[in-house]
C-alpha cells in the first residue's frame, strides 16, 4: 500500500469494503474503474480501457464512463448479473484539503435498480428473499421502485418455485442452506436468468431480524404488522430489508407496508402450465404479443398495466372475491360514458408508484415533481366520476382515492411550469414563492440592467462601436473589443484573454459588478435547491396516501380495461360457483380469434363436472384443433377466476384450485432431459399434486416411446385420473392413440369427444368443431401432403398403413377388461377405502407432504 499514491490508497480501502462488486469511483466528470473491474468493464462495456499513473512501476489498468451517463451503463452491468457500488465524492473539492472524501453511497443490484429507462414499467422489479429451513421455506417479496412488500411461507420446493414463477424476481438473496436444498438453483440462473446470492449468517439472525422490521414499520410487536404466525417469512423479510439498508443507504420511507398472504389463497400454477398457456408472454418468442395479458392489456396507466399483470399471474379462488370483481366490470359496462371518460383522465397519469418512490429516494428531479402534479390534476375528476358507484370494489376505489389536493397546490405554487433538468442551476421555484427567492432574483435582473448601463456608457466614453460586455463560465464578465478598435481601449483596462480578432477586458467597476450579480446567483441557486428538497421532502411525508392513491388508480384502469375488452371481444359475465360444473356454450380462444379474421373462429361447447364427465377424451388429426380447444377451457376457466368476462355465450365455471397442463414439445430440451422424460416429470408431478378440484389439460400423453408403451402408460393414467378415489379431477385428454376412446364404455366418468373433418376426395377439410364420439381415422398422411412431404412418400404410406391396419390393436384394446375395483387392489390407500372421498385426497396429500397440517385445504369444503 505504502508505494500507492494517496488517491489510490483512498481507492484500495473503499474497494477492500466492496470486494463483491465493481466499484465506479467518482473522479471529477467521470466514474473511473480499475484494476480487475477495469478489465471487466471495458470488455461488457465496449469502453476504451486506458491506464493511471497509480504510484507503482507498472500503470494500473483503468477506464471511465461520464457521469451523466453513468445510468445506461449501469443498467448494461446489472442486467448482466453484476452488483455495482456507486463511490461519490462527498465534499465539495474546493473546500477538501488533501485527498476530496469519497463513500459508497448505494449499491445497485439486479432487484434494486432504479433506473426508469432500463425498467419495464408495465412489469414489477422484484428481489425475492429466501430462508430455507428443514421443512419450509420463508419468501419475502419486494419491489423498490414502488414499495410493494409481501411475505408468505411455504412447506415445499414445488409451492417455492410456484411463487419464484409467479413473481419472476430479478435477483434472489437467500440463506446458503438453500443453495444446497431441493431447489435447482442453476436452472433458475441459467433458464429465469436471476441473479442469486448467498449472504452471510447475520442477515437471517432472528432477533437481528425482528428488530430491523420493528424499527423499519415503528411498531413494538410484529403481530400488529399481521406477522404473528409468519416466524420463517418474518426472517425473509427482515432479511431483505438489512439487505436494502445496506444496499440503498436510504431511509426506504417509502416501504410502508409488508403484506403477509397464504399461497392457498390464490389458484395454484405452475411454471410450465404459466408458459404453456402463455399467460404473460408466448412460448417461443417470450413477448407479450400473442399472450393473453396482451388481450387484456388496455390499461392506461404503468401502475394499471403492473396490477394487470398481476392478477393475470394469481387467479383467484373466493367466489365473494371474484363476484365483487365481475360486479366492477357489469358496473363500469353499464355506464359506458363514465368508463370511458374515467379512461380519458386516466391516460396523461404517469407512473405515481414509481415517482413518490424515487422522491423517497430524493432522486426526483424539479419535472418529475411537474409529472407528478399533471398526473394529480386529474384525481378529482376520476373521484368525481366514481362518486355514487354501488358496487363494493368502486366504492372501495372511490374511498381509497385521495384527491391529493394539497400536494397539487404545493407543487402549483411552488415549481414553475418548465424546470429545467438540473437541480442546482437554479430556475426551479416559481416568483413569488418565496422572499429572499425574489430578492436575489431582482439583484440579478438588476444586475443585468446595470451592465447594460455600463455598456452604453463606456461605449459612449470609449468611442468603441461594437463594445460588448459578455460571460463566460471561466472569465466571469469583460468587455470584448475587436482588434480594429485596440487602439481606443484606456489604460486602466485590465486585460484579461487574448483572442485571435479580439481582446477580452475587465474594469474595477465590472469586477465589483460581477462580484454582486455571480454572488447573487451562486445564493439563489443554493437557496432554490434548499427549498426544492424541502418540497420534494414534504411530499415525500405523504407517501402513505399518495402509494394508496396510486393503487386506487391501478384497480379503476384494471377494471376499465377488463371492462372495454369485455365489451369490445363480446365477453360475458360466467356464472360462478362452487359445485365443480364447468358449463362453457360457444366458448373462443381468446387470442387465437384475435389472429383470425373476423368470425372466422369456430366455437365449441365444454361441459365437464364431478360425476358422469369428469374425463373427455379428444380425438382428431393434427391440426384438427384439440390443443386449441383444450386451452381454451383452461383460458376460460382462468379468466373466470381473475375475475374478467369471458370469450363464451354462456359460461357456468366451478372454481378450480389448479390448473395443470401438460401440452405439446417440451421447451426443456436445454435442461439435457429427453423429451419422455421430460414428459413423464410433468405427468407425475401432476398426478401427485392436483386434487379433485383441479382442471387438467393433457395434449398427447405417451408420445416419446413405442406405441404400446405409450398407449398402456395413456390408459392407465386415465384411468387413474378419472377414479374419484384416486384422483377425480375434470381433465381434457387429447390423444392419437384411438384405442383410449374404448375407455368410454369401461369408465362412467369419461367420455368421447372428437373433431370433427371432411373427407374431400385424398384431402380433408377442418371443420374445428367438436362432437361427440371417437375419431376413426387419423388422417395422418392428408396432413402430411398439407404439409408439403412429396407424393412419392405420401403413397407409400398409404400403402403400409393398409398392411398395419390389418393387425389392428384397437381388437386388443377393445377385450382389455377394465375392473373399477382392480384399480384400487395395489394402490397404497386400499385401507383407506372406507373413508369419505375428501378425507382421503387430504390424506394421500399429506403423505406426499403437500399439506402441511395448520392449512385449511380449499377442496375441503367444496363439494
Ligand atoms: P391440433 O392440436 O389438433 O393439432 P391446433 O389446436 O394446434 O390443432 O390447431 C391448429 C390451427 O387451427 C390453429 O393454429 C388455429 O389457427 C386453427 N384453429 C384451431 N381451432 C380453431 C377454431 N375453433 N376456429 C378456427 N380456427 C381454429
Amino acid at each position: 500500500m505504502a508505494e500507492l499514491t494517496p488517491m489510490m490508497q483512498q481507492y484500495m480501502e473503499i474497494k477492500n469494503q466492496y470486494k463483491d462488486c465493481i466499484l465506479f469511483y467518482r473522479l471529477g466528470d467521470f466514474y473511473e474503474m480499475f484494476f480487475e473491474d477495469a478489465l471487466t468493464c471495458s470488455k461488457e462495456l465496449e469502453i476504451t480501457l486506458t491506464g493511471k499513473n497509480c504510484g507503482q512501476e507498472e500503470r494500473a489498468p483503468m477506464c471511465g464512463v461520464p457521469y451523466h451517463a453513468v445510468e445506461s451503463y449501469l443498467s448494461k452491468l446489472i442486467s448482466k448479473g453484476y452488483r455495482v457500488a456507486i463511490c461519490e465524492q462527498v465534499e465539495d473539492p474546493k473546500a477538501a484539503k488533501g485527498i476530496v472524501k469519497r463513500e459508497v453511497i448505494r449499491i445497485v443490484t439486479p432487484g434494486t435498480n432504479l433506473n426508469p429507462q432500463a425498467l419495464d414499467e408495465s412489469k414489477n422489479n422484484y428481489l425475492m428473499g429466501i430462508v430455507h429451513t428443514i421443512n419450509a421455506y420463508g419468501i419475502a417479496t419486494v419491489d423498490v421502485t414502488t414499495g410493494d412488500f409481501y411475505v408468505t411461507e411455504v412447506d415445499t420446493d414445488r409451492k417455492l418455485l410456484d411463487e419464484i414463477n409467479k413473481f419472476n424476481p430479478s435477483e434472489i438473496i437467500c440463506n446458503s442452506t438453500f443453495i444446497v436444498s431441493g431447489v435447482d438453483t442453476l436452472d433458475l440462473k441459467n433458464r429465469l436468468q436471476i441473479s442469486i446470492s448467498d449472504l452471510e449468517p447475520w442477515y437471517f439472525d432472528d432477533d437481528l431480524c425482528v428488530n430491523a422490521l420493528k424499527e423499519h414499520f415503528s411498531v413494538s410487536s410484529l403481530a400488529g404488522l399481521g406477522l404473528k404466525d409468519y416466524t420463517i417469512g418474518v426472517i425473509a423479510a427482515g432479511a431483505i430489508m438489512q439487505y436494502l439498508y445496506e444496499t440503498q443507504k436510504n431511509s426506504l420511507s417509502h416501504l410502508t407496508r409488508l403484506t403477509p398472504y397464504i399461497t392457498s389463497k390464490y389458484m395454484i400454477l405452475d411454471s410450465s402450465t404459466r408458459r404453456n398457456l402463455e399467460l404473460v408472454e408466448t412460448l417461443r418468442e417470450k413477448q407479450k404479443r400473442g399472450s393473453l395479458l396482451w388481450v387484456l392489456d388496455k390499461t392506461k396507466t404503468a401502475m394499471g398495466a403492473r396490477l394487470l399483470r398481476s392478477y393475470v399471474e394469481q387467479p383467484l379462488i373466493d367466489k365473494n372475491e371474484i363476484n365483487e370483481r365481475l360486479d366492477a366490470i357489469t358496473e363500469l359496462n353499464n355506464t359506458v360514458i363514465i368508463r370511458e371518460e374515467i379512461r380519458e383522465y386516466l391516460n396523461p397519469i404517469y407512473d405515481l408508484e414509481r415517482l413518490i418512490s424515487r422522491i423517497s429516494y430524493k432522486s426526483a428531479g424539479p419535472r418529475d415533481l411537474i409529472s407528478f402534479k399533471s398526473s394529480l390534476s386529474m384525481l378529482p375528476y376520476i373521484k368525481g366520476l366514481l362518486q355514487g358507484s354501488s358496487g363494493k370494489l368502486l366504492n372501495q376505489i372511490y374511498t381509497e382515492l385521495d384527491p391529493l389536493e394539497d400536494i397539487f397546490n404545493l407543487i402549483e405554487q411552488s415549481i414553475v411550469e418548465e424546470p429545467p433538468l438540473a437541480v442546482k442551476e437554479g430556475g426551479i421555484i416559481k416568483d413569488g414563492y418565496h422572499d429572499e427567492v425574489d430578492k436575489l432574483r431582482k439583484a440579478k435582473t438588476e444586475g443585468k440592467t446595470w451592465l447594460a448601463e455600463l455598456e452604453t456608457r463606456e461605449k459612449e466614453n470609449t468611442g468603441i462601436k461594437n463594445l460588448k460586455i459578455k460571460f463566460n463560465r471561466v472569465f466571469g464578465y469583460y468587455l470584448e473589443v475587436t482588434n480594429s478598435y485596440q487602439n481606443l481601449v484606456p489604460d486602466t483596462w485590465i486585460r484579461k484573454q487574448t483572442l485571435a480578432n479580439a481582446e477580452r477586458y475587465t474594469t474595477t467597476e465590472l469586477k465589483e459588478l460581477e462580484e454582486v450579480i455571480l454572488g447573487a446567483e451562486d445564493k439563489l441557486f443554493s437557496l432554490e435547491y434548499d427549498i426544492f428538497c424541502e418540497i420534494r421532502d414534504k411530499i415525500g411525508n405523504e407517501v402513505n396516501r399518495i402509494q394508496q392513491t396510486a393503487k386506487a388508480i391501478a384497480k379503476i384502469d384494471v377494471f376499465a380495461s377488463l371492462a372495454l375488452v369485455a365489451e369490445r371481444n363480446n365477453f360475458t359475465r360466467p356464472s360462478i360457483n362452487e359445485d365443480g360444473v364447468i358449463d362453457i356454450k360457444d366458448g373462443r380462444h381468446p387470442v387465437v380469434e384475435q389472429m383470425l379474421l373476423s368470425d372466422m373462429f369456430v366455437t365449441n361447447d365444454t361441459y365437464l363436472n364431478n360425476k358422469e364427465n369428469r374425463v373427455s377424451i379428444i380425438t382428431g388429426p393434427n391440426m384438427a384443433g384439440k390443443s386449441t380447444y383444450m386451452r381454451q377451457t383452461a383460458l376460460i376457466v382462468l379468466l373466470a377466476q381473475i375475475g374478467s368476462f369471458v370469450p363464451a355465450s354462456h359460461a357456468e365455471i366451478g372454481i378450480v384450485d389448479r390448473i395443470f397442463t401438460r401440452v405439446g414439445a417440451s421447451d426443456d430440451l436445454a435442461s439435457g432431459q429427453s423429451t419422455f422424460m421430460v414428459e413423464m416429470t410433468e405427468v407425475a408431478n401432476i398426478l401427485r399434486n392436483a386434487t379433485k378440484n383441479s382442471l387438467l389439460i393433457l395434449d398427447e400423453i405417451g408420445r416419446g416411446t413405442s406405441t404400446f408403451d405409450g398407449l398402456s402408460i395413456a390408459w392407465a393414467v386415465v384411468e387413474h385420473i378419472s377414479n374419484p378415489k384416486l384422483l377425480g379431477a375434470k381433465t381434457l385428454f387429447a390423444t392419437h392413440y384411438h384405442e383410449l376412446t374404448e375407455l368410454e364404455g369401461k369408465l362412467d366418468s369419461v367420455n368421447n369427444y372428437c373433431i370433427a373433418v371432411k373427407e374431400h376426395g385424398e384431402d380433408i377439410i377442418f371443420l374445428r368443431k367438436i362432437i361427440k364420439g371417437g375419431a376413426d381415422k387419423s388422417y395422418g398422411i392428408q396432413v402430411a401432403k398439407l404439409a408439403g412431404v412429396p407424393d412419392s412418400v405420401l403413397k407409400r404410406a398409404f400403402e403400409i398403413v393398409d398392411e398395419l391396419s390389418k393387425n389392428d390393436i384397437a381388437e386388443k384394446a377393445r377385450a382389455i377388461h377394465v375392473d373399477k375395483k382392480s384399480i384400487m387392489k395395489d394402490n397404497e390407500d386400499i385401507t383407506l377405502r372406507e373413508q369419505s372421498v375428501s378425507d382421503l385426497t387430504v390424506k394421500t396429500k399429506k403423505r406426499h407432504g403437500e399439506i402441511p397440517d395448520q392449512m385449511s385445504l380449499f377442496d375441503l369444503s367444496s363439494n
